[in-house]
This record gives C-alpha cells, structure tokens and sequence, in this order.
C-alpha cells in the first residue's frame, strides 16, 4: 500500500513554520508498514490544490492531507479535495450538532462560516476532533483513500493516533519493527566499512548508519506481516552486528544514551563520580545530568576555566600550570586526581583543551583537547584533536569524554 502526503498552507511554502506534521506522518506511516514516495507542500490556493489532490490520487492508494480544515476563506482543502473526487459537499450532523455544543459550552455564539466546518464531500464520514472545532475527513472512492486532518498539531497528532492509525491498520499492510545498534569509540567510515558486505546485499532487514556527534548509529529495520516476524527477522542481522563491534556497541535499547549507558555502568560498580571541566564549560555535566536516577552516582562537578580555579578548586600544581600550560596531559591529568580528591568521588572526568575559533597556537592548535579519567587511583589521560565551530568542538569533547571512561570502567 503507498501513502502520499500533502501539507496545505501558505505559510509553510514561505518558511514561516517548520513542516513537522510530514515528519510526524511520515514516521507514523513508515511504522505502520506503509510507503510512503511523496510528500507535496502547497499553499492556500484552489486551482494548484486541486490540482495536487488529482496528482497524488494517480499515483498513491492513500492520500493524507494536513491543513486548511478551518472555518476561515483560505481553508479550501475540503473543497479541493470534493472537486478532486468529483463529489460535492454534504453536511454532517453530528459535526453540526458537535459545533453547535462547542460554542454551548463557551457560551459563544457560532458565525456563518463556523458550519462550514460541518460539510464533508459525499460519501465520506467526519473524524472527532477533541481539540478544536474542525473535524477530520476520511473519504473512500473507488479503491483510493483520502484523509483529511487538521494543521494544528496538537489536533492532528491525537487524530492520527486515535482514528487515523487504526484505520490504516485495518487496510491490511505490512507492519515495519526496527532496532538500532548504538557504538561509540569508531569513526563513521571505519564501522561502515566494517559491514560493507553486510549494506551491500541488504533486502529485508535494512541496514542504514547514522552519524551522531562521537557516535555511530545503525538502524537494523524489517517489514512483515507481524511485529514478531519483523523482530524475528532484524535479530540475526543486530547479533551480527554485536559481534563484529564488540565492546563499541553500548547499547541496543532505543531510550538508552550514551551518558545512560555510563552511569548504569557506575552505579552498577557502585562507584561515584565528579567532573573538572575547562573548555566544555558544564557540558559533560549536563549530560550526566539528562540521567534521572544519576544522583546516586554524580556528587559535583568543576568548571575550572581560569587557572587560579585549577589551582585553588582542584589543587593543580603552579609548576605544572607554569611548566606544561593548562591544555597539557599534565594539568588533565592532575584536574583528574584533584578533582577526585576534593569531590570525595571515585571517578573523575577531567577536560582540558582550545575550542577555538581564537587562542591557538602552532603548538597547541584549536581541536587540542587532553582528557583525563581517574578511576579508583589508576589514571588515563589521552590526547584528541578535534575539528569545527566552537560548538560543535565542545560537543564532540563531550561525547569523547563519555566515551573515554566507558572505556576505562570496561578495562
Ligand atoms: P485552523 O482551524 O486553526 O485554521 P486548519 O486546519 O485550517 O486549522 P491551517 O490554517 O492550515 O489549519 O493551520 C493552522 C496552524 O496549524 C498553522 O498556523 C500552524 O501553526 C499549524 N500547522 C499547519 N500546518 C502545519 C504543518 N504542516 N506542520 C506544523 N504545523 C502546522
Ligand atoms: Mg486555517
């Protein structure tokens, strides 16, 4: 069965409002077995609407529409979609009496043009709407589909949901169950080329990477008459794939980050920890942070930007600050201890290094970053050079950081 979509308002051709009922629909339809090739955006123009309606029903079973359901002249998908269908309009009455009852209930007095909002194309049936006034549409005429739905989000979101979908799902298509197979510690193009042979000859299950900031993603998909079949069939590719990256994969739970994936580790060990950071300015914390429950393992952290706070925060050593500079495996590695000492922790994460866009040097570059894990009084300090904005240096330090004492709790 394919699925088409089409998002009706001038608003969105301009720009003026980010499309994310597509990006809603489509991810919804994809996870209910349906292929979806097109999405059209057109704006609040009857000719081209028309027009639109007439193209997508050539060529897909279903068609989904989105906006211009409101009571005001430049709703006309309604219309468009009764011209397209060759039907006229009807009204519907329980849509009329559901209108008459809204405006009841507020004490207000409906206009002309709210009844509008009663009139569906011939033969089709009006959709509940429980958060505004205008009703959704379904119409089937000879074997095509169209859905009519609300632009408000927060209308069309709980329509889909509670209407829309159970609807599809009667039409009878496949069902799509996916699993995603997260690493870290690997470069995107050296874990693609670790399963070239396994993307080349790719059917059913998918295999397709995604590149994340410090880490890479694989999304392991299956389509089949049944979710059961479709995981029985993603699971020997994910097993596949667990074994050729090893200790890499930190997870295969769709709600599992990487700073989840860290702090189960510690409060597994029962260990406790703390960060001193310097160019990531909190960053590591806050992402420890995103954890619930990471109270049990997190006491403090440091932001040690200037080097008088290394000293007198984290007790670096002037001679070493003087002697190696604050970005130098020696002041990371003393944030480390320091750091450890003065939280009473475990653990400790320690980030010193230039994010640039201004402050290097021929000797120290912008990217340079040493970090540092203490864990239980044995040290690791690395070097990394990182490229990009000042942001996205930060974030990749971060994420290399997390990554770092992942490592460090497996050794
Ligand atoms: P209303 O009764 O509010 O006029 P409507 O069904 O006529 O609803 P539109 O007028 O097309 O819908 O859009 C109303 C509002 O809904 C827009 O101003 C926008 O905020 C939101 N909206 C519409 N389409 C989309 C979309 N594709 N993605 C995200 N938001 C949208
Ligand atoms: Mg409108």
């Amino acid at each position: 069965m394919t699925v088409e979509l089409i998002c009706v308002g001038t608003e969105l051709l301009l720009g003026n409002i980010v499309n994310t009922n597509a990006a809603f629909l489509a991810e919804q339809c994809a996870a209910l077995g349906l292929s979806c090739y097109y999405q059209t955006v057109v704006g609040d123009n009857r000719e081209r609407l028309i027009q639109t309606v007439q193209t997508a029903l050539s060529r897909s079973d279903i068609v989904l529409l989105s906006g211009g359901l409101g009571p005001t002249k430049d709703d006309l998908t309604k219309e468009a979609a009764a011209e397209a269908l060759g039907t006229g309009l009807i009204e519907d009455e329980v849509s009329r009496a559901l209108i008459a009852e809204y405006f009841k209930v507020r004490g207000m007095e409906p206009t002309e043009n709210n009844w509008k909002q009663a009139l569906i194309p011939e033969g089709g049936r009006a959709i509940r709407n429980h958060n505004g006034t205008a009703p959704g549409i379904l119409v089937e005429k000879d074997g095509k589909r169209i859905v009519l739905m609300p632009g408000p989000p927060n209308e069309l979101r709980p329509m889909f949901t509670e209407e829309v979908a159970p609807y599809l799902r009667t039409l009878g298509g496949d069902v799509i169950a996916s699993v995603t197979v997260k690493l870290t510690g690997i470069g995107e193009s050296s874990a693609e080329t670790k399963v070239a042979d396994l993307m080349e000859k790719q059917e059913n299950p998918t295999l397709a990477p995604y590149a994340k900031t410090g880490e890479v993603h694989f999304r392991v998909t299956a389509r089949a008459k049944t979710e059961e079949e479709a995981a029985a069939l993603n699971a020997p590719l994910v097993e596949e794939l667990k074994r050729r990256f090893g200790s890499a994969v930190y997870t295969t739970d769709e709600a599992v980050t990487l700073e989840k994936a860290v702090v189960d580790m510690l409060l597994k060990k029962g260990l406790t920890m703390t960060v001193a950071e310097s160019c990531t300015g909190g960053m590591l914390a806050a992402r420890l942070v995103n954890v619930s429950g990471v109270s049990e393992v997190f006491k403090a952290g440091f932001v040690t930007y200037a080097n008088e706070a290394k000293r007198d925060l984290i007790h670096v050593k002037e001679e070493t600050l003087a002697q190696f500079g604050a970005v130098s495996r020696e002041t990371a590695r003393e944030m480390a201890q320091g750091a450890a000492e003065a939280a009473a922790a475990d653990v400790a994460v320690a980030i010193t290094g230039i994010a640039g866009p201004d402050g290097g040097t021929a000797e120290k570059p912008v990217g340079l970053v040493y970090i540092s894990c203490y864990v239980c009084g044995k040290i690791d300090t690395e070097e990394y050079h990182f490229i990009g904005s000042r942001m996205k240096i930060r974030e990749s330090v971060t994420a290399a950081a997390l990554t770092q004492l992942r490592r460090c709790l497996i050794a």
